[in-house]
């Protein structure tokens, strides 16, 4: 049976939700215009008022928001309420670049919560459940994100942070969690680290996942639920529009339900701006709708995805969201061919390796190179030499088959490749480097 935490708003009609979207986004440019000098800089010049916008219909007028203009507004730039009604403030992990701040009125704590309690229960999460977050906790919204949302939930929460991948283990079975939160990368981690300390699927009562905050693909799933006898849900966020959950996986796990009585999605196309029609694939661009302190308008996330209204067998009415295929700044161009790192990986985990590896990229006589490093799994380990060089040649294949250009595959012993405890690295751009 599927479970919601709001039923009224996850499963509201279209006309309804559009009506309670219109009078939001209506009521938020005013406070937007009348409150950020920046964003009303940015309106004025854009020759668009507040009185312009009278519903959804009118959102295409409004000026995009990019994370430049969050790096030049630093850190005040883009402040709706006084500090002094402020409670909190997280910064983004800094995966591109210079940190961003985001802040928080209490008001925004609970939508946040609230938001992420919509997914634990949409994973099965009840106040019966034991609920252990591993994300980070501090600045980074995913540990404070998740950690509010089981609190909402009732279940008995285990903030353990990230790290100590040991000790997790140690409570994940002294303490009997249920439901396990973070990052893709570091929930195999933990699984392949479980079997390593001789336990098995039977020694713990995990049910369920709770993964975001980077991309991960379908055969990556598939791994982590078997080593971890789960269901792994996805979910999304950035510190921009809050956090993780501003959108999350149900029971059908083919995409994430948008929040969209929080946030509006608009998919656009990354060069010319111009919106696109549902269906199409392009960047993803949320507005803020109920936010108080940071309500980003327009704001570009560089997430490329496609967004669908298709009927969901859950129930819920929000438009869901397909897996972002990664950022369009995490896209390499090598030789010329858009490559993007989730496509190795899923070739890889396909031929039988563990989503253990990194891309090295680099630029010499003036031609790109692409290597990867792919570390053998134990059973796979061989010490003999034309083994090995075989695997590389066939994997090296069937990269090239998927990417249409060759790399260059270094297998490498079990255990060599750093494990991430948060967001993987997985790209070594070495011609960023040379400037
Ligand atoms: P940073 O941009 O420094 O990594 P955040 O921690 O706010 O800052 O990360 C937000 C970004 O993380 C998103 O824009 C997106 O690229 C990525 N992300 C978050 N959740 C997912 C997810 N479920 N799948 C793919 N990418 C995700
Ligand atoms: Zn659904």
């Amino acid at each position: 049976m599927e479970r919601y935490w709001n039923k009224e708003i996850e499963c509201m009609s279209r006309e309804d939700m559009k009506k309670l979207q219109d009078e939001r986004l209506v009521a938020q440019v005013k406070h937007v215009y009348a409150n950020v000098p920046y964003y009303k800089k940015l309106m004025d010049e854009k020759g668009v008022t507040p009185d312009d916008i009278r519903s959804t219909a009118d959102l295409h007028k409004l000026p995009f928001l990019t994370k430049a203009d969050l790096r030049e507004a630093y850190p005040y730039g883009l402040l709706a309420k006084p500090l002094s009604e402020c409670v909190r403030i997280q910064s983004t992990s800094g995966t591109t670049g210079k940190r961003v701040v985001a802040f928080y009125t209490q008001h925004d704590i609970d939508l946040w919560e609230d938001c992420c309690a919509r997914a634990i229960t949409a994973a099965g999460g009840t106040k019966d459940d034991v609920c252990q977050v591993c994300y980070g906790y501090g600045l980074f919204t995913g540990g404070p994100g998740l950690n509010g949302g089981s609190h909402k939930v009732g279940c008995l929460t285990l903030p353990m942070s990230s790290g100590n991948t040991e000790r997790q283990i140690q409570f994940m079975i002294d303490l009997q969690s249920t439901i396990l939160c973070c990052t893709p990368s570091y929930a195999a981690y933990i699984g392949e680290t479980l079997h390593e300390m001789g336990y098995t699927t039977d020694d713990i009562k995990l049910k369920a996942g709770i993964f975001g905050a980077e991309p991960w693909t379908e055969e990556m799933r598939r791994e982590i639920e078997k080593s971890l006898g789960i269901k792994a849900y996805d979910i999304y966020g950035l510190t921009e529009t809050s956090g993780p959950g501003v959108s999350f996986e149900c029971s059908e796990q083919t995409g994430m339900h948008i929040n969209e009585d929080h946030f509006i999605a608009e998919i656009i196309d990354p060069d010319t701006g111009e919106v696109l029609p549902e269906g199409s694939k392009g960047e993803l661009v949320f507005t803020s709708i109920t936010k108080e302190a940071f309500p980003l308008l327009r704001y570009r996330t560089r997430d490329i995805c496609v967004l669908t209204r298709e009927k969901c067998s859950c129930g819920r009415t929000l438009v869901k969201m397909s897996k972002p295929l990664g950022r369009s700044d995490d896209m390499l161009i090598i030789r010329g061919v858009n490559v993007f790192p989730s496509q190795i990986e899923t070739v890889l985990i396909e031929q039988g390796y563990a989503p253990n590896y990194q891309i090295e990229v680099d630029r010499v006589n003036n031609s790109d190179t692409l290597d990867i490093n792919v570390e053998m799994s134990d059973d796979k380990f061989s010490d003999m030499v034309k083994d090995i060089q075989q695997k590389e040649r066939e994997l090296a294949a069937a990269i090239k088959t998927m990417l249409g250009i060759s790399p260059k595959v270094h297998l490498v012993p079990p255990k060599t490749i750093a494990r991430s405890e948060g967001k993987a690295v997985r790209v070594i751009d070495k011609r960023k480097l040379q400037g």
